[in-house]
């Protein structure tokens, strides 16, 4: 042991939910250390998209998007399926631009990790944390205990101790502490299994996210359609994103053959994306998407969770970026409020104000999501939305918005009315 070190906050992970509550709680003059077991820049299986949502969160943290610095903007989500095509426009918002983004996460998560640490976060990389200390008259998470390991994971030092005032895990999917801490994930969410790759393609800078609705384990038509969805993200710098994803309504695993299914679904696009072995770059990686609150409380003995930790992907698309960074500005704001209280009991009580806040913000919508999760479970349900819906225009529209959480709760038109109300009449568990 290398003796200890303390801070205000400790944050467990520095994927985009761990950079954005290292960059708030800084930016308010707090001493926030992150501790992250990679060394940037590092990868993340991931498409690498980032909904309008998304972009409105990168904006409130003064992350600079600018295209010149090499990052690409999309106007619009391209669907088919069925034998349909349809473009639609990202939506006009009050509260969101009209364009999304995409950046490879090797990317991405380097530069919200280094402007974390411009507005004063400690981020600490190469350092993985094994587990939490507790108080031992309170039982309470008051710190915990991590390795020093090189980019292959191996020890390179002793364990260090690292005491906070309060505990974050902002860990992924594995979420390891708040495991550790006794916090399971409820099997009876949603989750998500997807796979992805890298192409090299001349559509590298197609100007719309592309989604595929229907995936065959055969010829198109003349076999069977599998559960789940492909999609292609353009990225502008010569590759493209390429993936496919399946929803599990109850995390029961869906034995499918991922590979066997990507791989048919390759030779079902159409050929002018170039997708053949020789363009492929890297390798196809598989990861799990933990939704709609699939691991609860968020906030229990001194300790938060946040983003994938706290299973904030959403059930409808799959996207869990933009959660991850609102889950983080929340759980700061909320974080500065305790810090300022002068008890302990006032300061518990705010802390846990911020499972409240998460679920009043997202557990109508991801209510909605789990019901939307089982009926596309079933590809029969799944193909008769698709052949219904894709023709119109205007169901298609209000679709977009409901699957990107693309609406302005407040001011906006008739369809995202009608989704606030959704949204709010759904019971949020
Ligand atoms: C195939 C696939 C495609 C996806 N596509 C999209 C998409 O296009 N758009 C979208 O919005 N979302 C997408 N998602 C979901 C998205 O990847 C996650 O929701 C998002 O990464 C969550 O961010 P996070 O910060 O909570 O967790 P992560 O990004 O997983 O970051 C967690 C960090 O914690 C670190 N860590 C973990 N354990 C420890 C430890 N013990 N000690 C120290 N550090 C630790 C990890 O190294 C990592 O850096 C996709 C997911 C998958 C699997």
């Amino acid at each position: 042991m290398n003796g200890y070190d303390e801070a205000d906050v400790v944050v467990v992970g520095a994927g985009p939910a761990g950079s954005s509550i290292g960059h708030y709680l800084a930016q308010s003059g707090h001493r926030v250390v992150v501790l992250e077991k990679g060394t940037f820049p590092r990868d993340k299986i991931c498409g690498d998209g980032l909904t309008p949502r998304a972009v409105a969160e990168l904006i409130r943290m003064g992350v600079p998007t600018r295209e010149e610095d090499g990052w690409i903007r999309n106007y619009g989500l391209r669907t088919s399926g069925a034998g349909h095509r349809i473009e639609i426009p990202w939506p006009e918002l009050t509260t969101m631009p009209s364009y999304g983004l995409a950046r490879s996460r090797m990317n991405l998560d380097a530069t919200l990790a280094a402007h974390a640490k411009a507005s004063g976060a400690d981020i600490r990389e190469g350092m993985s944390v094994t587990g939490a200390v507790r108080d031992e008259r309170t039982g309470r998470i008051v710190g915990v205990n991590a390795k020093p390991v090189d980019a292959r994971g191996r020890r390179t030092g002793d364990d260090v101790e690292i005491r906070a005032r309060i505990v974050v895990d902002a860990g992924g999917v594995a979420a390891r502490l708040a495991t550790s801490a006794g916090i399971e994930k409820n099997v009876r969410r949603p989750m998500g299994v997807a796979v992805r790759t890298y192409f090299r393609s001349p559509r590298h800078d197609d100007p719309m996210m592309e989604s595929f609705l229907e995936l065959w384990d055969g010829k198109p038509g003349e076999s069977n359609l599998q559960p789940g969805y492909g999609w292609i993200f353009a990225l502008g710098d010569g590759t493209v994103n390429v993936g496919l994803g399946t929803l599990s309504p109850n995390a029961k695993p869906t034995g499918l053959d991922y590979r066997g299914l990507f791989a048919q679904w390759m030779k079902n696009v159409p050929e002018e994306w170039e997708f053949t072995p020789a363009n492929q770059i890297g390798r196809l990686g598989s990861a799990a998407l933990p939704m709609a609150f699939n691991r609860k409380p968020l906030y229990k003995d001194g300790l938060l969770l946040i983003g994938d930790a706290g299973g904030m992907v959403s059930p409808f698309n799959g996207e869990g970026i933009a959660y991850a960074l609102q889950s983080g500005r929340i759980a700061a704001d909320t974080i500065g409020q305790a810090l300022a209280r002068t008890s302990d009991y006032e300061r518990v009580k705010v802390l846990r104000s911020y499972a409240t806040t998460m679920r009043d913000d997202l557990g109508g919508y991801f209510t909605l999501g789990r019901g939307f999760a089982h009926l596309i479970s079933s590809p029969k349900i799944m193909r008769a939305c698709v052949r219904y819906g894709l023709p119109r225009p205007v169901l298609m529209r209000f679709v977009m918005k409901l699957l990107a959480d693309a609406y302005d709760p407040h001011d906006g038109d008739w369809m995202d009315r009608v989704i606030a109300a959704l949204a709010k009449a759904a019971p949020a568990a």
